[in-house]
C-alpha cells in the first residue's frame, strides 16, 4: 500500500509559496510525496485512510542544529550552572570517552524526542573523535536514523586546534587534519545522496573558530565545494569566542568566515548572536541556527533572529546540543523562540506565524531543500499532527498561537516522514524506546561514572 488519505483534517497549514491554509480538508500522500490537498478527496480501493478529523497539521520541524551524543550527559553537577568556555572545558573531560555505543544510543535518545515533538528532519553536529575510538561515529549516527526513520543530515565536524596550540579542547579529542579530511571525503563518497527526498545527506563542520585552525577550514571549504555539500560551523555564540579571534586573527568572527570565503547559501552557523548591524546585512545567504534554551542556559546572549528576517536573511530554529538544552523538544523550542523574540522586540518581532514558518520551511530553506518544510503538492510528506482539541487549548481563538504559546508541548499526535508514520498517538511507530532508554542510562551511566573515578585518584 503506498497510497495514505489523511482525511478531514481541521486545519492545515502549508507555509507554501501561497502561504495557503485549508480548513477541513484532506491529503493524499503518494509514496513519500503528497499529491493532493482538498476537500472529499477520493482513493483507490488499497489506500490507507487515517481519520484525522480534530488535528491540525504543519510540515515537520526542521531542527538545524544539535550535538546528539550530548543526550547522555545532561546535568553534569560539575558544569551544570557555567557559561560556555568553561562549560566546554569541564565537559571534553567526559566527552573523551565516548564510544560507538554511546554515539548510537545518543543519537536514538535525540532522534527519538524529536519526532514525538514534531521534528522530520535533523541536522546533527558531531566533531568529537577520541583517540582511542574508531573513526566511524558518524556511521553508527547514520545507522540509528535508518532505523528509528527520520530525515537526516549529519555533518562531519572536527577539531584540530588543542590546548598545546592555544586551542579550547584537549589534545585527547582533537585529530590530524589529513585524517578529518580523509574521513569526510569518505563520509560524502559513502552516504551523501542529493535526490529529491534525500533521507541522508552530509555536510562538513568544524566546530568553532577556537578548535580548528584557518588552514582546516579553508581546505575543509575546497573539499565540501568539491563535492557540493554544505559548510556548517558555531559562530558569534560568546563575547569569549569574539575576544578569542580579535586576540588570535585580529578579525571579529564574521569577518574571519569572511575572509575565509566560507559564506554563502552553501553555508550555515550555529547561534549567530554577535553578528553586528552590518555583519547581519552582509550574510550573503548564510543561514543562522537559533538555539534559545541552549543561549539562554549558558548565559549566551540573544540571537537577532527579527533583524535577521527583517534584512531578508535565511533563519532557523534548533535545539542545540542536549547538554546545552537539556532537551531535544523542538515544539518547546519553538515556543522558546517566539518568547524571547517578544522579551527582546516586543510588538516588532516575529509573530507566532513567522515563529512557525522559521522553524519549517526556514530550516528547510538553511538546510538547502526545497523538497520539504512545507505543504504542497510534489513535496515530501513530512508531516506532523497536533491535536488542539484538548483541556489546555480550550477558550484560544487561534490555532496558531495554541501551537505556539499554549499547552503540553510533549508530544504531538502523528509525525509522518517521506510518507510514512512514525509516531502515531503520541509513540514512535519504529523501535522499542523503553530498550533504547535502558540502554543509553546505562551506557551513559558507565561513561560519567568511569570519568568520575579517574578525576577522583588524581
Ligand atoms: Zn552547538
Amino acid at each position: 500500500m503506498s497510497q495514505k488519505l489523511l482525511k478531514n483534517i481541521d486545519l492545515i497549514v502549508t507555509f507554501n509559496d501561497r502561504d495557503e491554509t485549508f480548513e477541513h480538508c484532506d491529503i493524499l500522500i503518494d509514496g513519500p510525496a503528497i499529491k493532493e490537498i482538498g476537500s472529499n478527496l477520493g482513493s483507490e480501493e488499497d489506500t490507507e485512510v487515517i481519520d484525522c478529523s480534530g488535528l491540525t497539521a504543519l510540515p515537520g520541524f526542521v531542527n538545524t542544529h544539535h550535538h546528539l551524543y550530548q543526550t547522555l550527559f545532561r546535568g553534569i553537577r560539575e558544569v551544570q550552572e557555567q557559561p560556555l568556555f568553561p562549560w566546554l572545558t569541564g565537559l571534553y573531560e567526559f566527552w573523551k570517552n565516548i564510544t560507538p555505543e554511546a554515539v548510537y544510543y545518543g543519537a536514538l535518545v535525540g532522534f527519538s524526542e524529536l519526532l514525538r515533538t514534531g521534528c522530520t528532519l535533523t541536522s546533527d553536529h558531531h566533531y568529537v573523535f577520541p583517540k582511542n575510538q574508531p573513526e566511524t561515529l558518524i556511521d553508527d549516527q547514520i545507522k540509528a536514523a535508518g532505523e528509528i526513520g527520520i530525515r537526516f543530515h549529519a555533518t562531519r565536524g572536527s577539531m584540530s586546534l588543542g590546548r598545546d596550540m592555544g586551542g579550547l579542547p584537549p589534545m585527547e579529542v582533537v585529530q590530524k587534519e589529513e585524517a578529518i579530511l580523509l574521513d569526510s571525503e569518505r563520509l560524502i563518497n559513502r552516504y551523501h545522496d542529493s535526490s529529491t527526498y534525500s533521507m541522508q545527506r552530509v555536510a562538513l563542520a568544524p566546530c568553532s573558530p577556537f578548535s580548528v585552525t584557518k588552514e582546516l577550514m579553508v581546505q575543509t571549504k575546497n573539499l565540501a565545494r568539491k563535492k557540493g555539500v554544505m559548510l556548517h560551523t558555531h559562530l558569534a555564540e560568546t563575547l569569549d569566542e569574539e575576544k578569542f579571534c580579535l586576540e588570535r586573527y585580529g578579525r571579529r568572527p564574521f569577518e574571519l568566515m569572511e575572509d575565509l570565503e566560507w559564506v554563502g547559501d552553501d553555508v550555515w552557523f550555529a547561534h549567530g548572536i554577535y553578528l553586528n548591524d552590518e555583519e547581519v546585512k552582509r550574510l550573503q545567504g548564510s543561514g543562522i541556527a537559533h538555539c534559545p534554551s541552549s543561549n539562554m542556559k549558558l548565559s549566551s546572549g540573544i540571537c537577532r533572529t527579527t533583524e535577521i528576517v527583517r534584512a531578508g536573511g535565511k533563519l532557523s530554529i534548533a535545539v542545540d546540543g542536549s547538554a546545552s538544552n537539556d532537551g531535544s523538544n523542538m515544539w518547546e523550542e519553538v515556543r522558546r523562540a517566539y518568547l524571547l523574540n517578544h522579551l527582546k522586540y516586543g510588538t516588532e518581532g516575529l509573530t507566532a506565524y513567522e515563529i512557525l514558518r522559521t522553524a519549517t520551511r526556514g530550516g528547510a530553506e538553511v538546510l538547502g531543500r526545497d523538497d520539504t518544510g512545507r505543504l504542497d503538492i510534489g513535496k515530501a510528506a513530512d508531516i506532523v499532527l497536533f491535536n488542539l482539541k484538548g483541556i489546555e487549548y480550550s477558550g484560544c481563538h487561534d490555532p496558531l498561537v495554541s501551537l505556539v504559546c499554549l499547552g503540553n508541548t510533549s508530544l504531538v499526535d502523528m509525525t509522518i516522514v517521506n510518507g510514512r508514520v512514525v509516531v502515531k498517538d503520541g509513540k514512535l511507530t519504529t523501535i522499542d524506546s523503553e530498550k533504547a532508554a535502558a540502554a543509553a542510562h546505562r551506557t551513559a551511566a558507565d561513561i560519567v561514572k568511569k570519568q568520575r573515578s579517574i578525576t577522583n585518584k588524581n
